[in-house]
């Protein structure tokens, strides 16, 4: 979208004429309070997928179950233009819930601690609202599982989520902890960093913590790996690009005077896409071998890309900051809101143009517990902005294509 002189131009919103019932904040909190008491991991969203599908057929829209395992796909064809896909992930955490609250977690370890409960209360909303709705073109509400392991997005879109008919643009949202309810930080380029795993081996050769010199001691080697591993981001990357390693797991040994025969460690690797990403796998495994066979040791490193940087379109990224500002204010529309965190809904945004916001959901004046902590919890007040921003953006770029 740009204006005469080429500059970037904010869509107007005068032309909307499709007409909405009201957000109906009530079945929103229900909703995300009955998923809030019953969370589940990865892949196992069964009763969440189960109440979707129920909620989605009841609504008159034409679902598919399995979609990628255990997610759920809806769709309404438009006669004419094109076809628009919001995705709600819906998977919790291996989280120990200690919020004493009404609608705690009914399951002992496992917690909405990210706020898919939200997302899918969300998604619903938006479905029903749109469904009331003439709209110009067609819609695809994907509810997509395991998010936080990062499988769920790939799985989703293997089993045909963009296909038949093939989605245009595609849009989601993030309740988000780090801004206030009230606001919401939307902007083009990468907003979600890439993820990667490595897991590596060091293998030594054990023996009495007396005689070091009779062993190869992996336990140091882990050591200098770590702070080799650490100099990457120092040394190896350019300062320009965003990068960080965290080496967060380390086992070896089982005894104070046994120099044990392996020792094992585990990190990520996160960026924004450029040369540090690019050159990254091999970076770790070439300061993890030159160190361990300094040391006379072997080692095994095991690399895996979990997902590339969520990078969102120029253009729909206008058109999202449109709608935004239009409910909550030119001013509390915030830009240069990004993370180091992942987050697989790239792997839509790297098929098809759209655009990934964060709607602020700290209660306004409080301190509001981090994602993923045992006590997180959201305002619910944002479920209505977060099911506004979405219903409006569908409708906006439905109409927009006319
Ligand atoms: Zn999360
Ligand atoms: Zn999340």
């Amino acid at each position: 979208m740009r204006g005469v002189r080429g500059e970037p131009v904010v869509p107007q919103l005068a032309r909307v004429t499709v007409t909405l019932p009201p957000v109906d904040r009530a079945a929103l909190v229900a909703t995300r309070r009955d998923l809030h008491q019953h969370p589940e991991l990865g892949f196992e969203e069964q009763r969440t997928s189960t109440l979707i599908a129920e909620r989605l057929r009841q609504l008159g829209y034409a679902v598919r179950t399995a979609v990628g395992k255990t997610g759920v796909l809806a769709q309404r064809d438009g006669a004419a233009g094109r076809c628009v896909l919001l995705r709600a992930d819906m998977d919790a955490l291996p989280v120990e819930e200690a919020n004493d609250v009404p609608y705690r977690s009914k399951h002992p370890g496992r917690m909405h601690a990210c706020g898919h409960d939200g997302h899918v209360a969300i998604g619903l909303e938006v479905a029903r609202r749109l469904h009331a709705a003439y709209l110009p073109g067609s819609l695809k509400l994907a509810f997509q599982p395991a998010e936080e392991i990062s499988y769920g997005a790939e799985a989703m879109i293997r089993d045909g989520a963009l296909d038949g008919p093939t989605v245009d643009a595609a849009f989601g949202i993030h309740l988000w902890n780090d801004l206030p309810t009230g606001t919401i930080g939307v902007m083009p380029g990468a907003v979600m960093a890439s993820v990667d795993e490595f897991e590596i081996t060091i293998l030594g050769r054990g023996g009495h913590a007396a005689a070091p010199h009779q062993t190869t001691d992996p336990v140091l080697i882990a050591a200098h790996i770590v702070t080799g591993l650490q100099s990457l981001v120092s040394r190896r990357r350019n300062p320009f690009e965003e990068g960080v390693v965290s080496v967060t797991q380390l086992n070896a040994g089982h005894a104070f005077n046994v120099i044990p025969g392996r020792a094992e460690l585990r990190g990520t690797v996160r960026t924004f896409g450029g040369q540090f990403f690019e050159h990254a796998p091999r970076l770790v495994e070439q300061t993890t071998q030159g160190i361990a066979a300094a040391f006379g040791a072997t080692a095994e490193v095991r690399y895996r890309r979990l997902t590339a940087p969520l990078v969102n379109d120029e253009r729909m990224t206008l058109l999202m900051t449109g709608v935004a500002r239009n409910i909550v204010g030119r001013e509390r529309v915030i830009a240069g809101v990004r993370t180091m965190g992942g987050e697989d809904m790239s792997f839509f945004l790297a098929k098809v143009p759209g655009t990934f916001a964060f709607v602020g959901s700290a209660p306004p004046g409080k301190p509001a517990s981090p994602h993923h902590s045992p006590t997180f919890d959201i305002d619910e007040e944002a479920l209505v902005i977060g099911a506004e921003l979405l219903t409006r953006t569908v409708v906006e770029y439905l109409e927009s294509g006319r």
